[in-house]
């Protein structure tokens, strides 16, 4: 079908996924061809004037894959490689995350093509602005909340929440999450993701009997995720022995600094120069010896080419599809333990609720509250997926998107075709 959005690898693996598990759910023939498509995908040109006067023209987009459950949820990336592909399948997986983990939202993504490394702060608020100006009438409180995702943090949402606001004449601070928690933002968002990475991976690991004080793992990505990932796996005793970032890894078999490494991170927002270990490139880092593996950096970095050489026992998809659907095979044959993406990086949009339950109310939480809900919704969903797989004898991705999907489409089958 040459359409844009089915263009791009990453939206023909997401479709492939949803077809494998259709069929299996045995899914209604009419469901699944509209769930195979996003509702909405806008491309706007986001004009922006540079620091030296002229106007650069970026290109955005706000993919908009279902909202059965409730309105749409999902982040907002700033990378050079931004897509529409890569946008509509970042939206779809959003939709059955949101499912999974049992929050009424359903799945939005968005993005500008662009590397904010590149851009001054004048520049990356300008091109912010105008981005939500450009999506405005898209999104809202009740139909479309952004948050951050790859490239863009808090900062980014106090933009968006204040040009928002600034059109309607009001506050609104609940049309984005991920805010400062100064305007309305919530307690342990910004550590959510990489909290409830490692919340599975603690129910993964009394699962298959290890003790995480004697485990090892390597991460890949050291932003808002991977960072914290970091800290939260040191905290529950495990040994850090590699960490990257996009300017290359660090190795110690006997485990490294974490403290130091946040520092190095905080101070110079990389991990380029850094005194401790010795240096590894991304790839090999994927390849070394240890229990646990989180990638948290960038989609597809296991493929065919590299699964059969990894050497972990869990592997915990801080990212967004960063496994193959072929790499998928191989791990499986070498039954590693896998923790998909939808389930181990979900924490990040249940917080994203809970903020945004809180600004609708302008009730505010504790931050232990906050955490102890996450993890009780994570622990019953990954117990949940879990089961469907044993019960089933599928792996945990196919088990964890059955989950989600088929609430969906039941969803869908009760509120029926309009018009
Ligand atoms: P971020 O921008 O804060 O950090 C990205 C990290 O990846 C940085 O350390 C960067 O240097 C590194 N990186 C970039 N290119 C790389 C490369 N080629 N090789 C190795 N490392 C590279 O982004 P983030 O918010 O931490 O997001 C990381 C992943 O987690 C993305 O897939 C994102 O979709 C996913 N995710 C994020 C959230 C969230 O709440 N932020 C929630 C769910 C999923």
């Amino acid at each position: 079908m040459a359409t844009i959005e089915w263009q791009s690898p990453m939206n023909a693996m997401a479709v492939r996924q949803f077809d494998i598990a259709a069929e299996k759910l045995s899914l209604d023939a009419n469901v699944a061809a509209r769930l195979r498509r996003p509702d909405r995908a806008l491309i706007v040109s986001v004009p922006t004037r540079m620091d030296d006067r002229s106007v650069h023209v970026f290109t955005g987009y706000r993919v908009q894959h279902n909202d059965v459950l409730g309105p749409f949820k999902g982040g907002i990336r700033y990378h050079s490689e931004v897509n529409l592909g890569e946008v509509s399948a970042l939206a779809m997986w959003m939709t059955w995350k949101c499912s999974l983990v049992g929050l009424p939202l359903g799945g939005g993504k968005g993005g500008i093509s662009c590397d904010p490394a590149e851009l001054s702060r004048t520049e990356l608020q300008s091109m912010t602005r105008r981005y939500t100006a450009e999506i405005l009438n898209f999104i809202g409180p009740e139909v479309d909340v952004p948050a951050p995702d790859m490239g863009t943090n808090e900062q980014i949402m106090a933009w968006m929440m204040d040009t928002y606001s600034q059109h309607k004449g009001h506050a609104v601070p609940e049309v984005v999450t991920g805010k400062p928690v100064a305007i309305g933002g919530t307690l342990g968002r910004r550590e959510a993701t990489g909290r409830g990475v490692v919340y599975t991976i603690v129910e993964a690991a009394a699962h298959l009997g290890i003790d995480l004080g004697k485990c090892t793992a390597a991460v890949q990505g050291f932003g808002n995720v991977g960072s914290v990932v970091v800290k939260e796996l040191a905290n529950a005793g495990v040994r850090v022995i590699g960490v990257s970032d996009r300017t290359g890894g660090f190795y110690d078999r006997s485990g490294l600094p974490v403290d130091r490494l946040l520092e190095v991170a905080d101070k110079n927002h990389s991990l380029e120069g850094c005194p401790y270990g010795e240096k590894v490139s991304n790839a090999e880092l994927l390849e070394l010896k240890c229990d646990i593996l989180v990638p948290a950096a960038l989609e597809l970095q296991i493929t065919e080419e590299n699964a059969g050489r990894l050497q972990c026992r869990i592997l915990a998809e801080g990212a967004n599809g960063p496994t193959s659907l072929e790499a998928d095979k191989i791990i499986q044959e070498k039954e590693i333990f896998l923790i998909p993406d939808i389930l181990a990086n979900a924490g990040g949009v249940v917080v994203s609720y809970f903020e945004w339950v809180q600004d609708l109310q302008n009730f505010f939480w504790t931050e232990e509250e906050v955490n102890k809900k996450l993890r009780d919704i994570l622990v019953k969903a990954f117990h949940e997926v879990l089961s469907m797989s044993a019960q089933q004898k599928i792996d945990m991705r196919l088990a964890a998107l059955m989950i989600g999907i088929n609430r969906v489409a039941r969803a869908m089958l009760w509120r029926g075709l309009y018009a």
